[in-house]
């Protein structure tokens, strides 16, 4: 049975007639209710254009980046640089058909591991010693409380009987506690990083803060955790020789990339559009939708994959479209991350004091001050463009990989 919970992990299939199925059946559902989607989300989109208007907004876009003080360029900035890079997400596609020797790639083809079989088994204690490695170049103070969490019960680890699924951190003021769903993989060894990096910066800021300052936004909170992930991924591909399961990591960063950077830009992009359309007064119909959705498609993955007539529903299955410029914020926290972890691992101590700086910071001043502080500046198209040559790097390394 297709569901929500089931269907990426249907579309990961190895067995091409079965995420072809997943997806025919999953966009088929959408197709007979997608008028009743089409109004849902115009409905959605009228009344944050209305109330932007009533505040006297130039846009609605300027009315939701102004209640954390994120400049309208910052956004703007984003869709440009992703534009400027397209090349690479282009080239990534033809490697991904090659390397799936199929004669046509369509988009049921985009989120199967092209390095089958590789996966490895991580215990969970073999994943914190990991991670306490990986996160060395951070410093001993910053290691020191990693491992006071570690040694005194802040994770909840296993699945258990009424466990809310996913992973989470809770910053608490007596000290912050993470709840994980831990199995013996790679891509949970990773979420222990991220979920590590929100509670030590929640542990920084309430220990550094005022109450009324302590508690960071959403566009940085993405920063924390990301920069871990990204020194974890450093620090394994320096140190695995393996070329099967080098070839495993670089892939697993490259769908980081895909779907954070490129995909969270497109529905930034999209749901930019769908504002300005219903701003000149135009309506918002399945049919406009579709075609507008389809368009973007086919700006962010090239002419070699197969515009299947599904995809261009996709919209109505994103909630996100329902929090109102949310999705923006998951590609510049990954940029800032990975321009933070590269800075640390090329400057170190004055970069981590810098970024410590930052952790301890809480909201007590605006989310790009804060970031200029730790050494990024997100008002410049600087660290998102460098985010994307580096990605631009790995698939040129995956290439190589392959080809021996
Ligand atoms: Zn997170």
């Amino acid at each position: 049975q297709v569901t929500h919970g089931s269907y990426i992990p249907l579309v990961q299939s190895e067995d091409r007639v079965l995420r072809k199925s997943a997806f025919e059946s999953m966009y088929g559902t959408f197709d007979k209710f997608k008028n009743t989607c089409a109004a849902t989300l115009s409905a959605q989109i009228k009344a944050v254009n209305f109330y932007a208007k009533a505040r006297r907004y130039d846009s609605s876009l300027e009315a939701a980046l102004d209640g954390t003080e994120v400049p309208v360029s910052v956004y703007k900035n984003l869709i440009e640089a992703v534009h400027d890079n397209m090349h690479y997400m282009y080239d990534y596609v033809a490697l991904r058909k090659k390397l799936l020797g199929v004669d046509e790639l369509h988009f049921y083809d985009l989120y199967t591991p092209v390095v089958p079989d590789a996966d490895m088994k991580i215990t969970f204690e073999e994943a914190k010693e990991t991670v306490l490695k990986a996160l060395a170049p951070m410093g001993g103070d910053y290691l020191a409380i990693l491992k006071e969490g570690f040694e005194n019960r802040w994770i909840d680890v296993y699945e258990n009987e009424g466990k809310t699924s996913g992973a989470y951190s809770a910053g608490a003021r007596v000290h912050p506690y993470v709840l994980l769903n831990h199995k013996d993989t790679l891509n949970c060894m990773f979420t222990l990083a991220h979920e590590m990096g929100h509670a030590i910066h929640s542990y920084l800021s309430n220990k550094n803060q005022p109450v009324v300052y302590s508690d960071y936004v959403i566009f940085v909170a993405e920063v924390a955790s990301t920069c871990n992930e990204a020194l974890l991924m450093q620090y394994l591909l320096k140190n695995t020789e393996d070329k099967k399961q080098r070839a495993y990591l670089i892939n697993y960063f490259l769908e980081q990339f895909r779907t954070t950077l490129y995909r969270q830009t497109m529905f930034a992009e999209f749901e930019l559009k769908i504002n300005e359309m219903v701003a000149a007064g135009e309506s918002l119909t399945a049919e406009g939708l579709n075609e507008l959705y389809g368009e973007l498609n086919k700006l962010y993955f090239g002419d070699g994959i197969v515009l299947d007539d599904e995809i261009k529903l996709e919209w109505a299955r994103i909630p996100h479209f329902y929090y109102d410029y949310y999705v923006y914020q998951y590609a510049t926290g990954y940029s800032a991350a990975i321009a933070l972890s590269q800075r640390i691992l090329k400057y170190g101590e004055p970069a981590v004091k810098d970024y410590i700086g930052f952790l301890k910071g809480g909201c007590s001043t605006d989310p790009i001050s804060l970031l200029k502080g730790a050494g990024v500046d997100m008002a410049t198209t600087q660290p998102i463009n460098e985010a994307l040559a580096m990605f631009g790097e790995l698939v040129k390394e995956m290439e190589e990989a392959m080809a021996e």
